[in-house]
């Protein structure tokens, strides 16, 4: 078995522990859903939604609107069922959910620009025979005619000394728009509703060649992991939130000792 497409949350899983990223890329395991999760899909489907609306129209309760609307799209399907042990329970996410939604209006103007792309899909041959797909929230070209890259997240920013691994999806996008539109965007954009907080990052092409030694060297090792069927787990703070643990040799090994 050889790797055929990789992206951005698979190569972060593979740099972060090789046994989450084969639990999840090779062994495709289920992961259930959480209701923040829940609240990102939705408020992404809202806000790509959002700038389909033309600009007078881009208010907050126009948005409210359609994260009510996307949430009733979507609620009965099989990852968002039992989600919620009551009603109630359901309702208050949903205030809270419009509450950080009601945050995105300070962190720019809807009304004062048009998205050039909006959940722009995209897979490129980038290095060595290596696939990347990328799903890009949103793609704006800015009035001096330079392309902006800019990620929505509905979880809570780190504090701005840690965000630069959040970039690292990010550069990956702005990679595929090289590739893609053959421009270099000139800054990646992270919003988070969650403060809210917009961190930014200016990215050029020396970055961007970086980060394309940096996938190829990552493409390698994940295919010889393949060959080798070896995926050591790397125990660290993000097993606190790993839906494996149960079924991760790491832990296992640790009960054991434990008992
Ligand atoms: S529990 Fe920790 S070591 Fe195990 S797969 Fe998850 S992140 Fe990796």
């Amino acid at each position: 078995m050889t790797l055929e497409t990789l992206s951005p949350s698979r190569a972060g899983d593979f740099k972060t522990c090789p046994q989450l990223f084969r639990f999840r890329a090779i062994d495709h395991l289920p992961e259930p859903t959480t209701p923040q999760q829940a609240r990102g899909t939705t408020s992404h489907l809202a806000l790509q939604r959002f700038y389909e609306l033309e600009r007078a129209d881009r208010s907050p309760n126009r948005l409210y609107d359609l994260f009510r609307q996307a949430w009733g799209e979507i609620r009965n399907e099989e990852e968002f069922t039992d989600l919620f042990a009551s009603p109630d329970e359901e309702r208050q996410w949903g205030i809270d959910s419009l509450e950080l939604l009601a945050n995105y209006f300070q962190l720019e103007d809807p009304n004062s620009f048009d998205p050039l792309e909006r959940e722009l899909d995209l897979l490129e041959p980038i290095g060595e025979g290596m696939m990347i797909r990328g799903i890009l929230d949103r793609v704006d070209r800015r009035t001096d005619g330079r392309i902006v890259i800019t990620d929505y997240k509905t979880g809570t920013a780190p504090p701005e000394t840690y965000s630069i691994p959040a970039f690292f999806a990010l550069k990956i996008y702005a990679l595929l728009i090289r590739r893609h539109l053959g421009e270099t965007p000139v800054e990646v954009r992270l919003l988070y509703l969650n403060g809210p907080t917009m961190y930014r990052f200016p990215v050029d092409d020396r970055q961007l060649d970086a980060m394309e030694r940096q996938l190829n060297a990552l493409w390698s090792a994940i295919n010889r992991a393949i060959e080798r069927d070896h995926f050591p787990p790397r125990t660290g703070p993000l097993c606190n939130w790993c839906s494996f643990r149960p079924q991760c040799p790491a832990w296992q090994n640790l009960e054991a000792l434990a008992g």
